[in-house]
C-alpha cells in the first residue's frame, strides 16, 4: 500500500459513523498543523511567553530536517530584539553532587520571587544515554509544574558542538519569552564545561564533602572558570565535613588569579534538600549581575561569546564542508590508510587534501 492510500484509510478510519476520532489521525492532523505554523505565529506566540509555541519552536532547532532548521532560524532572527535581557547560569558538578536537586530548589526559591525560569542541560552523551541528565521525568517534578518554569532536557546530537549551538539558540528564545533566569546543566566530567562556560554569565560549580584531598577529582581548569563554588549537602552529620571543605577550597581560590570580571569568587556551603544557603546563593548571584554590569565586563563578555558562536559556527560550516564532499571522503579513506602504515606523514596528506578541497 502506498503512503497516499495508507493515509486515505486513516482519514477514512479517523472518524466513525458516530463522529468519534481515531487518535492516530487526529494526532498525525495536529503534527501536519504544527508544522504548517508560520514564523510569524510562533514568533508572536514566544513573545508572548506561550510554553508550547517555545517548546515546538525548539524542537525545530534540535531537527535534522533542513525546513525545519531555516524555519528555526527565521525565528531566532526575528526574535533577536526580545532577548538577552536575563542572567544566564551555568551550573555544574560530578554525577550525584545534587545538580537536580539544587536547581529544583533554586529554581522555586526564584519563582518565588515572582520571576521565571528556564531550565536547560547540555549533556553531549543524551544521544548514546538518551539524555543521562534532565531526560529523567522524574526529576525536578515540582517545577515543571509550575507555569513560571520551563524545563528542557539536553538536546541529541553527534557531537558537543551541535548540541552546544542547539542549547545557546534555545538560551535566546527563552529570553525572548520572557524568562530572566536562565540556568544551564551540565555533567561536570569533561568538555561540557568549557562550551557551557561559552554561553553563561555566572559559572557555578558544586562540590560535595569528602574526605581526604577536597580537590581531587575535580579539574583545576573547571575550578578557575567558576564564579561560585558551593558546597552542597551541608546537612546532617556532614556538616563538619562541609565546613572543611569549604576552607580547603578557599584556600585553594586564593592561590588563583584574580577573575576577569573582578570579582574573587567564593565558597558557600548550602543544602540544596533542606533549602539551606540558597538565598546567600541567589543574592550573591544578582549582585554578580549588578557588579559587572557596572563595570562593563557583563557586556564585553556577552559580545566575546557573540563572537566566540560566529567563528564556531564557521569553522563548523567549514568542516562539515570538507567532510561532506564525496571526493574528499574517498580519498581520506584511502589515505588514512597510507597514513596508518607509515607510508606517508599527517601533515602533507592533510595539505594535499585541503588544495584538493579548494581546488576543486
Ligand atoms: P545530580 O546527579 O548531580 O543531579 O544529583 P541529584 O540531584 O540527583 O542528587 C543525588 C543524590 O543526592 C539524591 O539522592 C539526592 O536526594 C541527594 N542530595 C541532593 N542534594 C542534597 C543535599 O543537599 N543534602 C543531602 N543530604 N542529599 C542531597
Amino acid at each position: 500500500m502506498s503512503h497516499s492510500d495508507k493515509k486515505n484509510n486513516n482519514d477514512k478510519r479517523s472518524k466513525s459513523k458516530l463522529g468519534a476520532v481515531n487518535p492516530r489521525a487526529a494526532e498525525q492532523f495536529l503534527q501536519k498543523k504544527k508544522r504548517n505554523r508560520s514564523v510569524e505565529d510562533f514568533v508572536k506566540g514566544i513573545i508572548r511567553g506561550n510554553r508550547m509555541m517555545l517548546s515546538q519552536a525548539i524542537t525545530l532547532i534540535e531537527s535534522t530536517r533542513p525546513t525545519d532548521q531555516s524555519k528555526a532560524q527565521k525565528i531566532i532572527e526575528a526574535c533577536l530584539p526580545h532577548t538577552g535581557n536575563s542572567i544566564r547560569v551555568g551550573i555544574t558538578g560530578i554525577p550525584g553532587v545534587g545538580k537536580s536537586t539544587f536547581i529544583e530548589a533554586l529554581g522555586k526559591h526564584i519563582i518565588a520571587q515572582k520571576k521565571k525560569v528556564a531550565v536547560l542541560a547540555i549533556d553531549p552523551s543524551s544521544s548514546v544515554t538518551k539524555g543521562s541528565i534532565l531526560g529523567d521525568k522524574t526529576r525536578m517534578i515540582d517545577l515543571s509544574s509550575n507555569q513560571s518554569a520551563f524545563i528542557r532536557p539536553s538536546p541529541a546530537g553527534t557531537s558537543l558542538g551541535g548540541v552546544a549551538r542547539k542549547t545557546r539558540e534555545t538560551i535566546l528564545l527563552c529570553e525572548a519569552a520572557g524568562f530572566e533566569t536562565i540556568l544551564v546543566e551540565t555533567v561536570g566530567v569533561g568538555q561540557s564545561e568549557t562550551a557551557v562556560h561559552s554561553m553563561v554569565d555566572f559559572f557555578l560549580l558544586l562540590l560535595v564533602p569528602g574526605a581526604g584531598d577536597e580537590l581531587q577529582g575535580i579539574k583545576r581548569g573547571i575550578v578557575e572558570m567558576a564564579d561560585l563554588l558551593a558546597v552542597n549537602k551541608a546537612d546532617g552529620d556532614r556538616q563538619t565535613a562541609a565546613k572543611r571543605a569549604q576552607k580547603e577550597y578557599r584556600n585553594a581560590l586564593h592561590l588563583m588569579p584574580l577573575k576577569n570580571s573582578g570579582i574573587q569568587p567564593k565558597v558557600l556551603a548550602c543544602s540544596a534538600l533542606e533549602n539551606k544557603g540558597l538565598d546567600d546563593i541567589w543574592k550573591l548571584l544578582l549582585d554578580f549581575q549588578i557588579s559587572t554590569k557596572k563595570n562593563g565586563f557583563f557586556d564585553k563578555k556577552r559580545k566575546e561569546q557573540s563572537l566566540f558562536w560566529l567563528h564556531e559556527q564557521i569553522g563548523n560550516g567549514l568542516k562539515d564542508f570538507f567532510y561532506k564532499n564525496e571526493e574528499i571522503k574517498k580519498r581520506l579513506e584511502e589515505m588514512e590508510q597510507e597514513v596508518l602504515d607509515g607510508k606517508r606523514n599527517s601533515f602533507d596528506v592533510a595539505d594535499e587534501l585541503l588544495k584538493m578541497f579548494l581546488n576543486k
